[in-house]
C-alpha cells in the first residue's frame, strides 16, 4: 500500500481524446513513469504542477479531487501520468468509490490494473511489455518503432484507436494514421483535441 500519493497536477478539465472526448473530468496526473519513451512530451516529474502535491492518505487525495468538481453529479476522476498504476492501490479505489467517483485510468499497460477500475485505457509502448490485455480502449501512438497494431487487434478492448504521433512529422503521421484506419476499419482515428482547444 502506498504511504503517500505524489501528484504532479490536479485540474478540472475535459477529456481531450478517445471515447470519452469532451467529458468533464478531474485530471489527476500521478508523478513518475516506469518507461522513458523517446516521443514523450508529458511533464510528470515532481509535484509542483497546478493542484499538485503530496497527499498522505487516500482520503486526503479523494477530498482534494472532490473539491475540484463543480457539479453535484458523479465525479469522474481521470488518473493518468506518467504511469498511475505505480502508485494506485486498493485503498485509493476504496476511497474514490466511497465518494461515488467513477475511476478512469490511462496506463501504458505494463502493470496489470487492479480490480474495480471503471474505465481502462491502455496505450502500449514499444519499450514496455504489455501485461494489461483487456479494457475499454486501446490507443496506439502511431507510428511507433516495433509496434504493429495487428498484434493487439484480438485483445479484449471495446475501442481501438490509432493516434498520430505528435512530433515534427505530425502531418505525415496523421496521413499514415488515416490510411491505416481506412485499410483496417477496426481501428479509429484518435485526435488529441486538447492540442487545439487549450484544455489540459
Ligand atoms: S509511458 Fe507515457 S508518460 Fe511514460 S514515458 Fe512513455 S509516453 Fe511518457
Amino acid at each position: 500500500m502506498a504511504v503517500e500519493y505524489r501528484i504532479k497536477e490536479m485540474v478540472l478539465t475535459l477529456q481531450g481524446e478517445g471515447a470519452l472526448t469532451g467529458t468533464a473530468v478531474v485530471l489527476l496526473r500521478f508523478e513518475g513513469c516506469n518507461l522513458n519513451c523517446d516521443f514523450c512530451d508529458t511533464d510528470f516529474t515532481g509535484t509542483n504542477g497546478e493542484g499538485g502535491g503530496i497527499f498522505s492518505t487516500a482520503l486526503e487525495l479523494a477530498e482534494a479531487v472532490q473539491s475540484k468538481w463543480v457539479s453535484n453529479t458523479q465525479v469522474n476522476v481521470l488518473c493518468t501520468g506518467g504511469e498511475p498504476l505505480l502508485q494506485f492501490d486498493r485503498q485509493l479505489i476504496k476511497e474514490f468509490h466511497a465518494k461515488g467517483f467513477k475511476i478512469l485510468i490511462e496506463t501504458n499497460g505494463t502493470i496489470p490494473a487492479p480490480e474495480h477500475i471503471d474505465w481502462i485505457c491502455v496505450s502500449p509502448k514499444s519499450n514496455g511489455i504489455l501485461l494489461q490485455h483487456s479494457g475499454d480502449e486501446i490507443k496506439i501512438v502511431w507510428p511507433q518503432e516495433n509496434i504493429d497494431p495487428k498484434s493487439y487487434a484480438d485483445l479484449k478492448f471495446n475501442n481501438f484507436w490509432i493516434q498520430p504521433r505528435f512530433d515534427e512529422n505530425y502531418k505525415k503521421n496523421l496521413q499514415t494514421s488515416i490510411e491505416y484506419c481506412l485499410a483496417n476499419p477496426q481501428w479509429r482515428l484518435s485526435i488529441q483535441t486538447q492540442r487545439y482547444t487549450g484544455i489540459s
